[in-house]
């Protein structure tokens, strides 16, 4: 007996190997470490108009200060923060600290000037049942105006269960948040539902910006001015992400679209960084 169950630990373990289980274990406890330590800082990536050429807000975007690694991406763990169910009390750590950073820059701010701070909302965050209650209480703990938070969650997190969906952005929107679908083109599997979401802006996918320029322009040009027809009919704001070049600026620009953001006008940058940035940014 004791034979036959080493065998079978020892094949456990052979097969959780033969996925990158040591990495994946190794990340898991780090990543249940970082936790508990905070080990979490929140970077901030500016959104443009491209009509004046000023910041309307940010992206607020998590990053993780590894004590051996320096600071990762969500790329890196994001996985398996989800998996986990890690993501829970990592993403109410970055809504608390989104919202706290943005109640300081709305103190700083005179009144005629508004800023709207994306923050992301994972599928598990989306359906876990206190998230309506939590966001409440963020709101009312960080004295934030509500107008000025943006949720992002993605149009295949949005298209999961449509009925569910409705009811939960509308409880969300009670709040007097704003809310946008992310990755917008990417996921989608019935515009005919986009009118029934209470949403306030569209952030179309990095993929079709990215190709502006690039010998598959045509059908990327294609798909953007699409979606910006679609926004415009819906009465909603459209966000262009991952603009990197000058060409994919002017593109959009020469299309209508109204906002951007990417490496082109700001990497993602600390808070203390975009506070600076805020206040000092050239005009595009
Ligand atoms: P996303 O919401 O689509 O965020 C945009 C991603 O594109 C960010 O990656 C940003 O750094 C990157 N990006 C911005 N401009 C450019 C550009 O010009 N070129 C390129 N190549 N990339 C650009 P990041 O920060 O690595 O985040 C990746 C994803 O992780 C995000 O995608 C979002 O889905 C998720 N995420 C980030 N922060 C959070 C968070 O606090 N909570 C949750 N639940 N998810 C988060
Ligand atoms: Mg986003
Ligand atoms: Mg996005
Ligand atoms: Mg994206």
């Amino acid at each position: 007996r004791a034979k036959s169950l080493k065998n079978i630990r020892y094949q456990v373990f052979e097969r959780t190997m033969q996925v990158g289980g040591l990495d994946r274990l190794q990340l898991e406890t780090d990543l249940r470490l970082a936790v508990s330590r905070g080990e979490f800082v929140m970077y901030y990536q500016p959104v443009i108009s491209l009509k004046t050429g000023e910041i309307v807000g940010f992206e607020a975007l998590v990053r993780w200060q590894h004590p051996r690694q320096g600071l990762v991406t969500p790329e890196r763990f994001l996985k398996v923060a989800k998996e986990t169910g890690l993501i829970i009390p990592i993403g109410r750590w970055a809504m608390q600290e989104a919202c706290h950073q943005l109640a300081i820059w709305q103190q700083s701010l005179k009144s005629n000037c508004q800023i709207i701070v994306g923050v992301n909302l994972s599928g598990r965050q989306f359906i876990h049942p206190d998230l309506v209650d939590e966001i409440k209480g963020i709101i009312q703990d960080s004295g934030i105006d509500p107008s000025g938070l943006r949720l992002e969650i993605t149009e295949s997190v949005i298209m999961d269960d449509v009925e569910a969906t409705i009811r939960l952005l509308h409880q969300l929107k009670n709040l007097q948040i704003k809310l946008s679908i992310d990755d917008f083109g990417t996921g989608f599997s019935s515009l005919g539902y986009l009118p029934r979401f209470p949403v306030d802006v569209l952030k179309i996918d990095r993929s079709f910006i990215a190709h502006i320029g690039e010998a598959t322009e045509v059908e990327n040009l294609a798909i953007v001015r699409t979606i910006l027809m679609l926004a415009q009919a819906l009465n909603l704001d459209a966000i262009a992400e991952g603009v990197e070049t000058f060409e994919q600026l002017e593109q959009l620009r020469s299309l209508g679209c109204e906002y951007a953001q990417g490496y082109y006008f700001q990497r993602p940058i600390s808070a203390d960084h975009a506070t600076q940035f805020f206040t000092s940014h050239p005009h595009w």
